[in-house]
């Protein structure tokens, strides 16, 4: 099934506890809890800033976000991200794939 892989960047890793943020690979969206509760998720800037993006799945604070896998392993996490300091990116990852989010006239996320 390795192969599979191969037609998506992200992978998703649930850990039992926050990871280090100097340490995170940038295929990876790290998923902090176990398979029914899960607390955060850790990401690195796809930017290429080196900065973590830590984001919360818990629906009782706001901002939060959702995060999803399909049959094939396929994460997608909803809303759009979006980084209001540092480099300020602005992204999307869907079904395993990174888009970076355009203007608001052209992305439907937003
Ligand atoms: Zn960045």
């Amino acid at each position: 099934m390795l192969w599979t892989f191969k037609y998506f960047q992200y992978k998703v890793e649930v850990i039992p506890d926050n990871p280090d943020p100097k340490n995170l690979k940038k295929d990876i969206v790290y998923v902090v809890g176990e398979k029914r509760y899960v607390k955060w998720a850790y990401i690195k800037c796809p930017c290429g800033c080196n900065d973590s993006i830590m984001l919360s799945l818990n629906k009782n604070i706001f901002p939060s976000w959702s995060i999803k896998q399909d049959k094939r392993g396929r994460v997608t996490i909803s809303p759009s991200i979006n980084k209001l300091d540092g480099c300020k990116s602005h992204f999307l990852i869907k079904k395993g794939r990174l888009i970076w989010a355009q203007t608001a006239e052209s992305s439907p996320y937003l």
